[in-house]
């Protein structure tokens, strides 16, 4: 299996050429100078090439096992986790009252790429306790804060998410799992809920579960479900372990990928739990935290990409088949290294084009999120809540296509298992269908973020590209990158205008198109970054101790994207114009 290399040089541009984040007017941002962040993710990188990374190919061969009704992780995990958990890593943004470093989100983005791309099943034990943690923050009591927050912060105790049940996912208006209350500020729990992540574990003393239920005259639908904190420990009033609460690991799941973390079937046979937030409320309780927890699920799109991208990239230069078309390169053997030939290189372009792009992608909205945050900034907020759909569905969906790109210049040998490129693409297919399937969030998209406060955003975003690409720019980057971002910024607002003349009077003209204007922007906005990106490596190329090669291979990579991939706005606009009719006509017995 690769080894993974961090791509440092890749993230200094991003944050301190693309971005240019140590200008900008957040709190905390001012620190975040290149040596400083430099030193921070050599660290990371470190840590993520050394020892996790080692641990990827044991989560997968071994998976969890279900032994005595506890989960065991793969026999590595133990090591990695503690090292991320004793380094400080996984609360790096976490509040400083409760044991974190408060540093900006678009650190721990960066951070946690690296995990991610060293071992997606064991970062996704932190990732659900982080979730835990966020909404006991911004809902909880302040003694529920108290007990819960320092251990979870540093995740000595983790924490999981618990939504599914057997008969819904989407619509869980539908939840049947019930809490009764007791009369002293706690409730009994009972149900079952399935496809638990990090259900259960031997990686932390404490699993605390956020679990949505309904009181017993709880109104019908979404209207009627609240959210209660359940730990597999209950916890005495002093921080204390108290007795095992009733609930159950029923089953755990045989699956495709991330066959390293856990997912559970959970019994909750009236277990105790008390109430986070107010009743009735929990689905907005659980939802609050939605943006990072989908910014995250969007970059394990980038991250098992760009593990597969690395390894492929290597064994591209490496596997020698053929000769060049245009005479052989390497007069020292029979053959070349398959990196030489263009349909290698069509493949290995198209992959590293789109994840520098959604690179940049990922690293913006993490501003935008910081600065609403940190400043109270509605417009930025505004702005990551519409594009977040957009990283979820659109960077999980070209992730997964790519790392089945990497298999495929592996030929056969990306088949087999030994290579661990099959393990790159299974597990990144999850991406694609939790934290809400890709189709829900192009419907989020579509229905609800394009019309938030009347649609502002969405001329905010626009109004950012237009205003950048009226800019004075060079003959060269006019030609290659503001014409084509213009093309497609034209197909957006086509798009748009349809959706505004016919969606209201028939929206399934509009939701038909959903998915395909989901591409549509995530398209546009991997072609602003990457116009972006290519003015400022133009800018930098002017100093003259300036890495040359890297900043032309991002201009060279840059112009790939925008016309060898930036052009799919076009189909994408005109599937969206032929409305509802090819969609919907077939009857449902006529498939
Ligand atoms: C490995 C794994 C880990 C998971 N981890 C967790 C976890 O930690 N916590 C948790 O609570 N859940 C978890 N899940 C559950 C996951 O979030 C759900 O599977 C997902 O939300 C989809 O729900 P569902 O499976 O019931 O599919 P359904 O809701 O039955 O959907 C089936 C299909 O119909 C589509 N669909 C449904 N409704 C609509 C609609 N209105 N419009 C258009 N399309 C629609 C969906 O997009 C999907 O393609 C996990 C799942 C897996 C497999």
């Amino acid at each position: 299996m690769h080894a993974y290399q961090p791509p440092l040089e890749d993230f200094n541009f991003i944050l301190h050429h693309f971005l240019e984040i140590e200008k900008e007017d957040i709190k905390g941002y001012n620190d975040l100078l290149p040596e400083f962040t430099r030193t921070i993710f050599e660290e990371a990188g470190k840590l993520a090439s050394e020892v996790i990374s080692p641990s990827n190919k044991d989560g997968d061969e071994q998976g969890c096992r279900l032994e005595n009704g506890v989960v065991r992780t793969p026999n590595s995990f133990k090591l990695a986790f503690e090292k991320l958990r004793e380094g400080g890593w996984l609360s790096l943004d976490i509040e400083e009252e409760f044991g974190g470093q408060n540093l900006p989100l678009i650190l721990s983005t960066v951070t946690n790429e690296m995990f991610t791309s060293a071992n997606m099943s064991l970062t996704m034990y932190s990732g659900l306790s982080r979730g835990a943690y966020s909404a006991i923050l911004l809902h909880g009591s302040e003694d529920q804060k108290q007990l819960y927050l320092p251990k979870l912060a540093t995740c000595e105790w983790t924490g999981t998410m618990n939504l599914t049940e057997p008969h819904c996912g989407t619509d869980l208006g539908l939840i049947r799992t019930k809490a009764t209350p007791m009369g002293d500020n706690s409730y009994q729990l009972s149900g079952q809920k399935i496809f638990i992540s990090s259900g259960d574990h031997d990686l932390s003393k404490n699993i605390i579960h956020l679990v949505l239920a309904k009181t017993p005259d709880a109104p019908n639908g979404v209207k009627g479900i609240s959210l209660f904190v359940v730990p597999k420990f209950l916890v005495n009033d002093d921080g204390s372990l108290g007795e095992r609460n009733k609930l159950s690991v029923g089953k755990l799941e045989k699956k495709m990928g991330i066959k390293g973390n856990a997912t559970c079937v959970m019994n909750y046979d009236g277990a105790k739990g008390y109430l986070v937030g107010e009743e009735n409320k929990g689905l907005k309780a659980m939802f609050t935290m939605m943006n990072e927890a989908r910014l995250g699920v969007g970059m394990q799109g980038l991250a098992q990409a760009e593990i597969a991208y690395q390894a492929a990239l290597a064994y591209a230069k490496d596997r020698r088949q053929g000769k060049a078309i245009n005479g052989k390169v390497d007069p020292d053997h029979n053959a070349d290294p398959i990196i030489v030939h263009p349909d290698v290189r069509r493949n290995l372009m198209e992959q590293k084009s789109f994840i520098e792009g959604a690179r940049g992608f990922i690293a913006w909205a993490a501003v935008l999120l910081d600065k609403a945050k940190r400043e109270g900034d509605k417009s930025a907020e505004g702005i990551a809540s519409l594009l977040i759909p957009v990283i979820k569905g659109y960077v999980t969906d070209k992730g997964f296509e790519y790392t089945i790109n990497a298999q495929q210049v592996f030929g056969g040998h990306g088949y087999i298992e030994e290579w661990g490129m099959s393990q790159y693409a299974r597990d990144c297919r999850i991406a694609m269908i939790y934290e809400g399937t890709n189709g829900i969030q192009a419907l989020d998209l579509v229905g609800r973020k394009l019309s938030m406060d009347g649609g502002k955003y969405m001329r905010e975003y626009l109004n950012l590209v237009q205003v950048f690409i009226k800019e004075e720019h060079s003959e060269d980057l006019k030609k290659d990158f503001i014409t084509p971002l213009k093309k497609s910024i034209e197909h957006l607002q086509a798009a748009l205008l349809f959706f505004m003349q016919n969606g209201l009077k028939n929206p399934l003209s509009a939701v038909s198109g959903a998915t395909d204007f989901l591409h549509l922007v995530g398209l546009v906005s991997l072609g602003f970054i990457w116009a972006k990106k290519a003015q400022s490596a133009k800018e930098r190329l002017k100093d003259i101790s300036a890495n040359k090669n890297f900043l032309e291979s991002k201009i060279l990579t840059g112009s790939y994207f925008m016309h060898r991939q930036l052009p799919e706005t076009k189909l994408r606009l005109d599937r969206i114009l032929t409305g509802e009719k090819q969609v919907m006509s077939l009857a449902a017995d006529q498939f």
